[in-house]
């Protein structure tokens, strides 16, 4: 809903955030940037599915016929990768990869849940909303007002990816200093 790379720059200003404030090692880091960057783009997959549809005229994938920001945008998904998420990086095999001996797979796969989760927190603040216990309720739960509440492709979501870019260069910045001193 919000537009893709709002979600991209405020899920990673949130990981950022933690990673450097509990002082992690760069290659997990790297890790979880990417996990975020992947996991915070997944959830509009039907849209993206959709335009493709539109363009080909056929049904391309099983993933739109229930609509946008039906399955996708519910927190059973999230909820289900967590639980994949615990389990493969509890896996010898699937946590196997290690990074100058970080095994940064874990850390990647907790992320892209993170991103997932992070990407629908967004869009539940946009106007349109989303249903977080699809297909139960049957509305969506809008927020009336408030400070954070925007919509979609207005000055506000504009400005909402701007501060995320800042905080992630301050944060990136702070990073640096820290390990250069
Ligand atoms: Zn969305």
């Amino acid at each position: 809903m919000a537009l893709r790379k709002t979600h991209i720059a405020s899920a990673e200003a949130v990981m950022m955030g933690y990673a450097i404030s509990t002082n992690q090692p760069l290659p997990i880091i790297i890790t979880e940037a990417i996990g975020v960057w992947i996991g915070s783009q997944l959830p509009d997959i039907d849209q993206r599915q959709t335009r493709i549809n539109k363009k080909t005229g056929v049904e391309t994938s099983v993933l739109t016929l229930w609509g946008h920001r039906t399955w996708s945008h519910s927190i059973w998904i999230p909820a289900f990768l967590f639980i994949l998420a615990r389990y493969s990086s509890n896996s010898p095999m699937l946590n196997g990869i290690s990074v100058y001996g970080y095994k940064v797979m874990g850390y990647f796969y907790f992320t892209l849940v993170l991103g997932y989760f992070l990407h629908e927190l967004l869009d539940a603040f946009s106007v349109e909303g989303i249903r977080w216990l699809y297909p139960l309720g049957n509305r969506k739960i809008i927020r009336k007002k408030g400070i954070f509440r925007y919509k979609v492709h207005s000055m506000k979501e504009i400005m909402i990816r701007y501060v995320s870019v800042t905080i992630v260069v301050i944060e990136l910045i702070f990073y640096l200093y820290k390990n250069l001193k």
